[in-house]
């Protein structure tokens, strides 16, 4: 798990061109065969010689190869857990972070004057905390799922079976036909117990998007139970048993998330380039946003995945800038130079408590290339 303060921790060293951070993602997958017998270690150790090569002579690669040989002792004695492993460290001030990923990311090394957040910051916007809740006519399972791992709450299984219990004992003392009227009050009974769980699970975990899984008919009769804030999460309905085995909710459920992400990011782009258009807190095109980020505006980054440029950022007032000059237009500060702007951009608006959001939707990109593949919604 990456949380949202883990970033902040990340974003809150000032660029140093001294002494920069090393960033690394490690794609360490045991289901992968070119992981098996420690394989990362030597995808590591090529990545690492690659920046070295670019550094050449450098005046600082003696600080690289420090940094270097730190990432290199962590990854002998790491033993792999899911699929990624992210880890930055700046030897020179005695930095190390590390966070192990059940989400798959291609394996790089960045060597950059701030931690290289922007592979994290892209998986944590595909996938978004989502509530799920599996049921049928008697029993109920609640999970979340975040990042590619699923988390199951039990107290919700308990209190639906005991009730199951009590409800046969008492049914029999009924006749067939109130039998049946009997065991709908008892399914609605059951539901109306499983959305007041949800409403629990949703204050505890505070996630976005909900999932229903089960039958058609007993998810359908849920959701007209749900509270209004549970309505307006949900995005769709899976059908699996409710003793199905967590790998199968994980996959049903990382499946209908990445579907509505597409959906989701299209109609995001039609506004955002309709509010554009007609100057409403929004814009598009690298120049603008990066005049809103520089005046702080910026809500919510929106680019098509892949979206690269570089430029300078200014290490006085955090400025960004499409060139490279010594000093900063706005401030006169000393800059440095960007190889992914973007990266500097991203780590602004998060650190301003806003919010990024990658396009990978082909409709959406094409829609937002037209455009200059980046765009933004603007606070004031
Ligand atoms: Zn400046």
């Amino acid at each position: 798990m990456i949380s949202r303060r883990d970033l902040h921790e990340l974003l809150s060293h000032p660029p140093d061109t001294e002494s920069p951070v090393l960033s690394l993602y490690l794609d360490v997958d045991q289901q992968r065969a070119v992981n098996l017998n420690r394989g990362f270690e030597s995808v590591l150790k090529s990545m690492i010689r690659r920046v070295e090569h670019g550094l050449g002579h450098n005046s600082r690669l003696k600080e690289f190869l420090a940094d270097a040989r730190l990432a290199g002792s962590f990854v002998s004695d790491y033993e792999p857990v899911g699929k990624s492993l992210v880890f930055f460290c700046d030897a020179s001030k005695g930095f190390i972070w590390h966070r192990s990923l059940n989400v798959a990311l291609d394996s790089s090394v960045h060597w950059t004057p701030r931690a290289y957040v922007r592979p994290v910051v892209e998986a944590r916007d595909e996938f978004e905390r989502c509530g799920v809740i599996l049921t049928d006519r008697a029993r109920a399972r609640l999970s979340t799922v975040y990042l590619g791992s699923i988390e199951e709450h039990h107290e919700a299984f308990a209190e639906a079976e005991i009730r199951k219990v009590e409800a046969s004992g008492m049914d029999q003392m009924f006749s067939q036909k109130n039998f049946q009227r009997k065991a709908d009050e008892h399914v609605r009974w059951h539901l109306k117990k499983v959305a007041e769980m949800a409403d629990r699970l949703v204050e505890a975990k505070s996630f976005g998007r909900l999932i229903l899984g089960g039958t058609h008919e007993v998810t359908a009769e849920l959701k007209n139970l749900l509270s209004e804030r549970l309505k307006k999460c949900l995005v769709g309905s899976v059908t699996l048993p409710i003793d199905a085995g967590t790998a199968d909710i994980l996959r049903e459920t990382v499946a209908l998330e990445e579907a509505v992400e597409r959906e989701e990011e299209e109609v995001l782009v039609r506004r955002l380039l309709t509010a554009a258009a007609k100057e409403k807190q929004a814009v598009v095109g690298l120049p603008k946003v990066l005049t809103a980020l520089n005046l702080g505006r910026v809500r919510r980054l929106v680019y098509s995945d892949g979206f690269n440029t570089s430029g300078s950022e200014c290490r006085e007032c955090a400025g960004l800038f499409e060139s490279f000059a010594e000093n900063c237009r706005d401030c006169g500060g000393l800059q440095i130079e960007s190889q992914d702007l973007l990266n500097a951009g991203i780590g602004r608006v998060l650190r301003e408590g806003g919010e990024v959001e990658q396009l990978k939707s082909t409709a959406a990109v094409r829609f937002l290339e037209k455009a200059g593949g980046i765009g933004a919604y603007l606070r004031f």
